[in-house]
């Protein structure tokens, strides 16, 4: 979404890590509050193009980070994976509704979907959670280790590309599928790609699970 009419701030860059091929966190100056899983704008011009990111980061830490896929045809992302400590962004107020709920929940998450998750887990609210993360490659489990310390067996990694024998091989649509009921009292949390959202819906539609018990955020 090419986000239009928020007040933008300029904040500087603290860091930018690439933590796998194509995958990159960016960490910045925090001048606001927020709720674990909203969402921000930003640009890397006082008035250019805005895309919107998850935060990345606990709701008490000093900074603010985003976790993003380098687009290569795209026009933000190229541009993000150049900037250096120092540099300048610009940045919206933090918005959304993909909110956490003390409940039980699924957090069911594709590629950088993981990022308002891993915001959730970093501000203390994880508990009655099950995590399934997909992604293609196993280096692309990024967090493994603060996600299995705190979730242990309640964190499923979902990898279609390579097989380990930790690791469900196959997408996390397939692992939902391979169980053989779902709970109806759980909410199901869902952010990613949109095809990973849809077929994911589609299965919770049949298993008969609440509409209102399907939350979901896609990055398109
Ligand atoms: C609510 C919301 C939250 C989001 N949060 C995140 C986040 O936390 N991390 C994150 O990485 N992205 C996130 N996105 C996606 C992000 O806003 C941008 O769309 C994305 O980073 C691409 O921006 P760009 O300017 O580089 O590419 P664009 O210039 O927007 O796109 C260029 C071309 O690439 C295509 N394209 C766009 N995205 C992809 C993709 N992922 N893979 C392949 N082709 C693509 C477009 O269709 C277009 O043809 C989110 C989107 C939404 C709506």
């Amino acid at each position: 979404m090419h986000v239009q009419q928020h007040t933008l701030t300029r904040q500087s860059v603290l860091y930018s890590e690439k933590i796998a091929e194509d995958v990159f966190i960016l960490g910045f100056q925090k001048n606001f509050d927020f709720e674990p899983g909203q969402v921000v704008g930003i640009s890397v011009e006082e008035n250019g193009p805005r895309r919107l990111y998850s935060i990345c980061s606990g709701k008490e830490e000093d900074h603010i980070a985003i976790l993003y896929n380098v687009v290569d045809e795209g026009y933000l992302t190229p541009r993000l994976s150049s900037l250096f400590a120092g540099d300048s962004i610009w940045v919206t107020e933090p918005r959304g509704d993909f909110l956490y709920d003390p409940g039980p929940s699924f957090w069911i998450a594709s590629g950088t979907g993981i990022a308002p998750f891993y915001s959730m887990l970093k501000s203390g609210n994880f508990d009655r959670k099950i995590l399934l993360h997909g992604e293609r490659h196993l280096e692309k489990f990024y967090f493994y280790d603060e996600f299995y310390d705190t979730l242990g067996h309640n964190y499923i990694r979902c990898c279609s590309g390579e097989e380990d024998p930790a690791v469900f091989h196959g997408r996390v649509t397939g692992y939902l599928r391979s169980l053989p009921s779902l709970p109806l009292h759980y909410k199901y949390y869902l952010c990613g790609r949109a095809e990973m959202v849809v077929e994911t819906r589609d299965i919770l539609i049949e298993r008969d699970i609440p509409f209102n018990h399907i939350i979901s955020e896609i990055y398109f």
